[in-house]
């Protein structure tokens, strides 16, 4: 084992959330803009209200470990966001928390966000290609779990799901929706890329960045 490789731990945790919160406030009127285009323009302000709550519910905790900061992170945005996006982010985020009872590798934050997905996915029933959320995590967890089994440092590894989800959320622009509010639109939702891929992009971008740091 590689005791230089840096590990997701409870500080790291709550790094990458406050830096999540900090990007969905940086990039709202995006998310709006995004959303107002085949949606009914609130995943932005969605996302900024979950995540302000969850900076004010994490203030006051002591976490036991990464997954408790990010257990709190998915209860608070399931009981703060009312769109799509509330539920499905918070299933995610609780599926992530209980994953990572204790400072985990590259291998093993690969599979707790591969865990996040799979409730992302039980939870909203949309396949890769559906033009969601989906579109832009899948290629994310499969390009850390890559970098993971090729011996990456948790920077490296982060970086490559960052770049991929990057890559997913793009490739949205030209799907049809088949779930979500974006799907009413049939046809006419192609040539928009998706808030939701759009805003996992970000949130594995910033997860990049606080590893990195
Ligand atoms: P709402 O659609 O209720 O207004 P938001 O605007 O906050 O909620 O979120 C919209 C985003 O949610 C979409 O861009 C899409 O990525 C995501 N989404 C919607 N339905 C699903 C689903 N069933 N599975 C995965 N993601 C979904
Ligand atoms: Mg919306």
């Amino acid at each position: 084992m590689d005791f230089d490789t840096p590990l997701f731990d409870s500080v790291l945790a709550e790094t990458w959330i406050r830096a999540i919160a900090a990007a969905v406030e940086e990039e709202e009127a995006l998310l709006t803009e995004l959303d107002s285009a085949i949606g009914d323009g609130d995943h932005g302000s969605n996302l900024r209200r979950g995540f302000a709550a969850v900076l004010s519910a994490l203030d006051g905790l002591q976490p036991t470990g990464p997954g408790a900061v990010l257990t709190k992170t998915g209860t608070t945005l399931i009981s703060k966001v009312g769109g799509a996006s509330g539920p499905l982010y918070g299933k995610a985020f609780r599926a992530i928390g209980a994953a990572l009872p204790e400072p985990a590798g590259p291998a093993t934050l690969a599979e707790a966000l591969a865990a996040g997905l799979d409730a992302v996915r039980i939870l909203g029933k949309a396949e890769p290609g559906d033009k969601t959320i989906v579109d832009a995590w899948t290629p994310a967890v499969a390009a850390l779990r890559a970098a993971a089994a090729a011996g990456a440092t948790l920077p490296e590894a982060t970086a490559a799901a960052a770049d991929a989800a990057d890559q997913g959320a793009r490739a949205t622009i030209p799907l049809r929706a088949r779930k979500g509010r974006a799907s009413y639109l049939g046809e006419r939702s192609t040539g928009h890329q998706d808030p939701g891929a759009t805003s996992t992009a970000l949130l594995f971008r910033a997860l990049a960045d606080v590893a990195h740091n």
